[in-house]
């Protein structure tokens, strides 16, 4: 039998994107993650050389209201490496959601580096089925040409 540990510390994960914008899928990914992990901080990774301070908070708003009634849910901006964002948030893993073989050519080196970066690991959910199709660019492309985007967007 697993002794119980007297550990109550907090289990965050660090769910880091670009998130341009939130999709079903990204809500998905917290979601099942809220059941492994006690948090989840999203980590907006935004680059301030290219963006002003209003619109990292014009990006951060519409994820923060959709988690609003959720006190296990954070989201921050970062503009660091993701590990150290991960660790200044107090997160003990990385959470990655993997759609494809692509997804995973990119993430399986990042989580490597991460690694031996850092210590912290990285925790990948296989994609859902039916929103393995879902995707920040395709939803901004669909929306370039006007096509009604509201289904892919929490
Ligand atoms: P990045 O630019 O870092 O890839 P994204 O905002 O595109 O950021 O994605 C953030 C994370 O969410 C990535 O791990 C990505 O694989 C995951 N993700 C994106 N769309 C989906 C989806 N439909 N199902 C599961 N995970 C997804």
């Amino acid at each position: 039998m697993i002794p119980k540990s007297n550990h109550t510390s907090v289990r965050r994960a660090f769910f880091p994107g670009s998130f341009n914008p939130f999709t079903t899928g990204h809500l998905s990914l917290v979601e099942r993650g809220l059941q492994m992990f006690d948090a989840v901080v999203i980590g907006v990774g935004v680059s301030i050389d290219k963006y002003s301070e209003e619109e990292i908070q014009s990006r951060l708003h519409p994820i923060r209201t959709l988690f609003a009634d959720k006190e296990n849910v954070t989201v921050v901006a970062y503009h660091s490496l993701t590990v150290d964002a991960a660790r200044d948030n107090d997160c003990c893993c990385i959470l990655r959601g993997l759609r494809n073989a692509a997804d995973f050519d990119y993430e399986l080196p990042m989580a490597n580096v991460n690694r031996r970066l850092s210590g912290i690991e990285t925790i990948f959910l296989p994609a859902l089925p039916e929103l393995s199709m879902v995707s920040s660019s395709m939803v901004r492309e669909l929306h370039h040409f006007g096509h009604d985007v509201s289904e892919y967007l929490p």
